[in-house]
């Protein structure tokens, strides 16, 4: 009887992101079926191998996907979309890939477009829509919403799951496979009848659940994990009563097989008593997020009860405590007895780069404190077997890890005095513009000039083909500094008098200098370091690489404000000054966890704000903080809103205030779900908030209308995820319809979003046809 450890999910991304240019090949042609499948097959044996040998007992099985496991699982029961031509039967690889990513005329695939960071934005335009995409739970992974109708049917459709089992099992890999349970599946999906709720289908799909466990059965499996990360969020006492009607019934189906139920990503919470008291066999506990679940599970669980405790951050990328986790789950081994103690991460370890290993060129001493999914499942098997054969078996690991804990909490690199006595001094002054939004705008107009209904353009202008290819040759070395700097010069250039020629009134440099608007900050800020290989799956074959922030932050020097002089020397229209807000930086980085995330998104926000100062001493008349992922930052549960946006407003206030009444600061924000934040964007107290709306006919507005939000508003009217030009009635059409929500006086015009990953093509017309929309709905005023 020992302890044993299990993995709960594996990147699937495989080693050099091979998935990716797998299925890259696959959909430009170059890869057959047969070869991507046999591709895929290798980086599931290859996971599977690397999982026993670090020791995991508990290898997952059917975590792997070839884009998605929630589209896995709407396969696996049949939940097919009318529309894509299916009529029952296996679902082969075109058909699923036209429900992951659409499809365009003739066979050409569309892509979910992105706004750079992996946040994907619907559908293509043409051809067959993609299922829609959306975050999952707080992470930057995103999953196909199953779209359901009432009176949807329900049919074992894929044997994936028992397929992986036994293709495992005959690599002598007994796995523990990873199914997505079905309150959850019904809760994540989306039906087109916006008074339809899919778990009313919660009856018709048990069945197919029950079905699948018993193959499961029947091919030998002993331990199933069913992951339910829905017990994360507020249910209802009705989600919590279906909860317990699913699973008596799926115990009730497959008796013989041992249920591992599965939350995590925060607390059980009030969820916790329906989860403790099903009829499972063993409940994963998220013990990075929620280390309280520990004592309140005790407290309830029945004797026989496997826990499982994720004990080692499957969201983060910093090394174990291992001593620390020892104190906590030996005495929980002692009562409980090894066989009904399961070691594992907090969640799948999808959320983490693959291997540490492959980081050459990482600083040593921030090598030591970090661990990616190879790494943390060696903590697991070091923690094994501390526990089985007492911490002397492993002295010299365990001294390791606690020597890199004891070098974070004391490293000059992490903890910069000044930075923290600059933190603790802010002051609610600090945070406060010195006059309201009524008195400042007058000022601000008076210094612009601007015409009513303002143009302008949310940052970014094309990165073509030759802006990537000079960064690269530059990043390899090959292309010196001043003849990098000469080419981005150009482009600079060559966009502002574009811009001027085509009417626009406030301008933008482009963007032509920055990799990506969360990397470009990172680098020139102390705190941060960066990785080669540390790739994170955000969707599909897409990926990203967060930069890692793991100490104290500050600014060197300017970060921008020479590409922003040169731009406006260029020109005597404003040229806005260009900045990613505190909260977005934080939102897309690895961040500490040695200091709560509101301490570091002030540090951040102090960072910034001294760089829209020196923004601002240089001449910017205005000045865009980017908000991107504001909204994505909320917490899983409602009770822990008001907190997070408190520090969050706080942060994006310390960055913007410091300046003079009449510069005028701008937020954007990429998104369209503005009802459950309005107060708090209020409270952000910009000038002027750029948003995405040209999809949802201006209906978001009514949020800013009820709240009646005093400041300026550029609600996009062209969609930039599209790879199309809208004319400018379309684009006076949407105007018309701003109008009869918010005073004129209000508005400014503008795209959706910055233009980075459209063409020059497209991007011409659209902003000539937006400019003469604005001109002719000043006319009408
Ligand atoms: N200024 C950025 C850009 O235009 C904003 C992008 C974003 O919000 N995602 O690219
Ligand atoms: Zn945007």
């Amino acid at each position: 009887m020992t302890v044993t450890v299990a993995a709960l999910g594996f990147p699937r991304i495989g080693p050099q992101r091979r998935l990716k240019t797998a299925l890259e090949a696959h959909w430009a042609g170059r890869l057959d079926a047969a070869g991507l499948q046999a591709q895929a097959a290798e980086l599931r044996a290859l996971a599977w191998r690397r999982q026993a040998d670090l020791g995991v007992d508990h290898v997952p099985g059917n975590d792997f996907s070839l884009y998605d496991h929630v589209l896995d699982t709407a396969v696996m029961v049949g939940a097919i979309p009318s529309g894509y031509g299916w009529t029952g039967g296996p679902v082969d690889l075109p058909l699923y890939f036209a429900m992951a990513r659409g499809t365009q005329g003739h066979g050409a695939q569309g892509e979910h477009e992105t706004c750079g960071h992996g946040c994907a934005h619907g559908a293509p335009a043409t051809g067959l829509p993609a299922l829609e995409m959306t975050k999952w739970f707080d992470t930057n992974y995103h999953y196909l919403a199953p779209e359901l109708v009432p009176g949807q049917a329900f049919a074992l459709t894929s044997t994936k799951v028992v397929d992986d089992f036994l293709e495992a099992k005959a690599q002598g890999i007994f796995t523990r496979p990873v199914i997505l349970g079905p309150v959850t599946f019904l809760k994540l999906a989306k039906s087109k009848d916006k008074d339809f709720q899919p778990l009313s289908l919660l009856s018709a799909l048990l069945p197919v659940y029950a079905e699948i466990l018993q193959r499961l059965a029947v091919a030998g499996a002993d331990w199933v994990q069913i992951d339910e990360p829905c017990l994360a969020l507020d249910l209802t006492d009705f989600e919590r009563a279906e909860i317990r009607r699913a699973y008596g019934a799926l115990t009730h189906a497959a008796p013989r097989l041992r249920i591992l139920l599965a939350s995590y990503f925060g607390t059980y919470g009030d969820n916790l008593s329906t989860a403790a008291n099903l009829p499972v066999d063993g409940l994963h506990l998220d013990l990075v997020r929620a280390p309280q679940d520990l004592d309140a599970v005790l407290a309830l669980a029945r004797d026989s009860l496997v826990l499982e405790l994720g004990v080692v951050d499957g969201r983060n990328v910093w090394r174990a405590d291992l001593e620390a986790v020892l104190d906590r789950v030996e005495p929980v081994v002692a009562a409980r007895g090894p066989d009904r103690v399961i070691l594992a991460p907090s969640c799948s370890l999808l959320h983490t780069p693959l291997d540490l290993a492959v980081e050459t060129a990482l600083d040593p001493e921030v090598a030591q404190w970090l661990a990616f999914a190879v790494q943390k499942l060696e903590e697991l098997a070091i923690l094994a077997k501390a526990l089985n054969q007492g911490r002397a078996a492993v002295r010299e690991q365990l001294d390791a890890a606690s020597a890199a804990v004891a070098s974070r909490k004391t490293s000059p690199r992490i903890h910069d005095a000044a930075v923290q006595a600059r933190a603790a001094a802010v002051t609610a002054g600090d945070a406060t513009r010195a006059t309201p939004f009524a008195q400042r705008i007058v000022l601000q107009q008076q210094r612009l000039s601007l015409p009513p209904l303002p143009t302008t353009t949310i940052g970014s202008f094309p990165q073509t083909a030759a802006v990537r290819a000079a960064r690269a040759a530059h990043a390899k070395g090959q292309m010196p500094d001043v003849d990098y700097a000469d080419f981005l010069r150009a482009e600079t250039a060559r966009a502002v008098a574009w811009q001027q020629d085509i009417g626009l009134d406030v301008l933008v440099h482009g963007e032509f200098e920055r990799n990506d608007m969360v990397q470009y900050f990172g680098e020139r800020l102390n705190g941060f370091t960066f990785t080669k290989h540390a790739w994170v799956q955000s969707y599909g074959s897409r990926c990203v690489r967060p930069p890692i922030l793991y100490g104290d932050v500050s600014r060197p020097a300017p970060m921008t404000v020479e590409w922003w002089a040169y731009a406006q020397s260029l020109t005597d229209k404003p040229m806005k000054g260009m900045l990613t807000g505190p909260v977005t930086i934080l939102q897309w980085s690895f961040v500490r966890d040695d200091i709560p995330r509101g301490q570091t998104c002030r540090q951040i926000a102090l960072a910034v704000r001294d760089e829209v100062l020196d923004l601002e001493a240089a001449g910017a008349k205005i000045i865009q903080i980017d908000e991107a992922a504001l909204r994505e930052g909320l917490p899983l549960r409602r009770g822990d809103w008001d907190a997070y946006l408190a520090w969050a407003v706080e942060a994006f206030r310390i960055a913007a205030s410091g300046v003079r009444d009449e510069t005028q600061i701008h937020t954007h924000m990429c998104y369209s779900e503005f009802n459950d934040i309005i107060a708090a964007i209020g409270a952000m107290d910009a000038d002027v908030i750029s948003i995405e709306t040209a999809r949802s006919k201006m209906e978001l507005l009514d949020a800013f209308e009820a709240y009646a939000y005093p400041a300026q508003i550029g609600p996009g009217v062209y969609d930039i995820h599209a790879p199309r030009s809208p004319a400018s009635g379309e684009m006076l059409d949407l105007l018309a319809l701003a109008g009869q929500r918010l005073s004129p006086a209000q508005l400014w015009v503008n795209p959706d979003c910055g233009l980075k990953t459209r063409k020059w093509e497209e991007v011409e017309p659209a902003l000539a046809n937006m400019v003469a929309a604005a001109k002719a709905a000043r006319e009408q005023l």
